[in-house]
């Protein structure tokens, strides 16, 4: 049962400077996942509160767009301080809303949230505008705003998504308008907050609460809506892609992933163990990076499968606010219905459940919650639905290979082509068999080891474009080329 509690929290929207609920007066519920408890409301927004943010968005746009990159980069460092300053807010707002625990929303979502706004305000700074010369002339290409844009995030990664996008597209001189997803409103609130407090112009940055067909889909196909980024699902990618090309709109998906683990036989199993259960349960499974498949080399995999399991027995699930706690709970209960469908797939399928699949005894307080302690399958195929489909939760699939091009073929082996990573004392064995990879990348002997400068992005079903350094200032920004004569 989803009980409610003691203070409801009204999340509005921003739409220039301004605090609103829905033109309509309608509201969304948003609901704890480890607890089952309301939490907050959010508006139900629709067409007219879109038509509402876009216009603002535009206005807002011919001032802001013609500011400097520099006097817009103090704008983003400036943002940044003001996040720092609510660091364990958002921190624990994250756990709250998502149900992670309060040390993976330390570590990862704020702290990358604040990093998303000074590491862009450094990259707009050292941008530079390319020349090309010529025998009789000049070539200048200069970056300029692309307009209105809709930055459209899922709920696994709140603000750390959502601030890895406004930070480089307000950077590059366009407005925009958020949606984050409505399972997890709370930080993006927080953020819009903090920009209001930091004195930004109004309406250089929106957002709207809602449901994806009735707020996202408007805005997506909004006429004066001139560029999209969306992180989420593959089918909704598709959706939105469908929706932008009628108005040609400029788009950036980063999607859904079927990642592969690959354990070559030299791995050294002692030293990495625990950075591959990280690769498979960070977050609990709810990271389109997670490694959902590993592949084992055939004369390590007892060794290698017993270690795993072990390692995996060891991982504490329980309070998202208890710092030990390594796991929490799904995200809402029909992700919770998901997963546990995977689990009865896998036995239909003829695998072995390992270990978890199964509802953890946390305590009365967590009942009404989203909780399935980590589960770990062998002998499926690999290309059994459970091995090849995205569950995006704590399952993770074992198979076997022989040499390294049957672990590039089963790797290669699904719709997607988001990462993966590879586990070897050899570098240049590992290499090789990156660089025959079908995804948009590779780590070898690391997981999630970020460089802010590198792209980000899948191939396939994964996605379109690339995110990151400057790929990301390049799809914010509309290059054009001036061609000077010499006189
Ligand atoms: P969804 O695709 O369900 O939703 C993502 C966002 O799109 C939400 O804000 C949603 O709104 C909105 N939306 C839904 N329908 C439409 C529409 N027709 N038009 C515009 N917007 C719409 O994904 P989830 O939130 O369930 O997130 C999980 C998925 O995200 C996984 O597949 C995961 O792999 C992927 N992901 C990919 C990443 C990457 O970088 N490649 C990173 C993180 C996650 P609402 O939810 O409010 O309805």
């Amino acid at each position: 049962m989803r009980g409610g509690c003691d203070q409801l929290i009204d999340v509005p929207n921003h739409i220039g400077g301004k605090e609103l609920q829905s033109i309509d007066g309608e509201w969304i519920l948003n609901y704890a996942p480890s607890t089952g408890e309301i939490i907050s409301r959010i508006p139900k927004s629709n067409i007219q509160d879109v038509n509402n943010a876009v216009k603002v968005a535009k206005e807002a746009g011919e001032g802001w767009g013609l500011l400097s990159k520099n006097e817009r980069a103090d704008w983003l460092d400036r943002i940044a301080d003001s996040l720092e300053r609510r660091f364990d807010e958002i921190a624990s707002l994250e756990s709250l809303d998502t149900g992670k625990p309060i040390r993976i929303s330390r570590a990862v979502d704020a702290t990358r949230s604040v990093t998303n706004f000074r590491f862009y305000a450094q990259q707009i700074r050292e941008l530079e505008d390319e020349n090309f010369t010529m025998e009789n002339a000049t070539n200048h290409v200069i970056r300029r705003p692309v307009g209105v844009g809709v930055l459209i995030t899922p709920w696994n990664l709140p603000l750390y998504l959502l601030s890895w996008k406004v930070a480089p597209a307000i950077g590059m001189g366009n407005t925009v308008i958020c949606k984050p997803s409505e399972l997890t409103p709370m930080t993006a609130n927080l953020m819009m907050q903090v920009i209001k407090d930091s004195g930004l112009p109004d309406g250089v940055v929106n957002l709207i609460h809602g449901t994806g067909s009735e707020a996202g889909a408007p805005l997506v196909s909004h006429p004066d809506v001139r560029f999209v980024s969306f992180t989420g699902g593959t089918s909704t990618g598709s959706i939105v892609a469908r929706d932008a090309a009628a108005s040609f709109k400029k788009i950036s998906l980063e999607l859904g992933g079927k990642n592969a683990t690959i354990i070559l036989d030299d791995c050294d199993l002692e030293k990495h163990m625990d950075s591959i259960v990280r690769a498979s349960f960070l977050n609990q499974g709810q990271v389109c990076l997670c490694g959902s498949r590993i592949l084992i080399q055939d004369s390590i995999y007892d060794s290698f499968k017993n270690k795993f399991v072990e390692a995996v027995n060891h991982l504490k699930i329980g309070d998202p606010t208890d710092e030990n706690t390594d796991l929490g709970s799904l995200i809402s209960p029909q992700h919770l219905e998901k997963v546990s469908s995977y689990v009865n797939l896998a036995i239909e399928e003829g695998g072995t459940i390992l270990t978890g699949g199964e509802t953890p005894v946390i305590g009365t307080r967590f009942e009404g919650g989203n909780w399935i302690s980590p589960a770990v399958v062998e002998g499926l195929s690999h290309e059994s639905r459970c091995a090849t489909e995205e569950i995006f939760g704590p399952l993770v699939t074992l198979h076997r290979f022989s040499d390294d091009d049957e672990a590039v073929r089963i790797s290669n082996n699904t719709r997607y082509g988001l990462a993966g990573s590879i586990w070897t004392k050899d570098s240049l064995r590992g290499e090789k068999i990156a660089k025959q990879m079908d995804t948009g990348m590779v780590w070898i002997n690391t997981w999630l080891h970020r460089d802010l400068r590198v792209p980000f992005g899948g191939v396939k079903d994964s996605g379109l474009g690339r995110e990151g350094g400057k790929w990301s200032l390049g799809f914010y920004s509309e290059t054009s080329n001036i061609c000077i004569m010499d006189d």
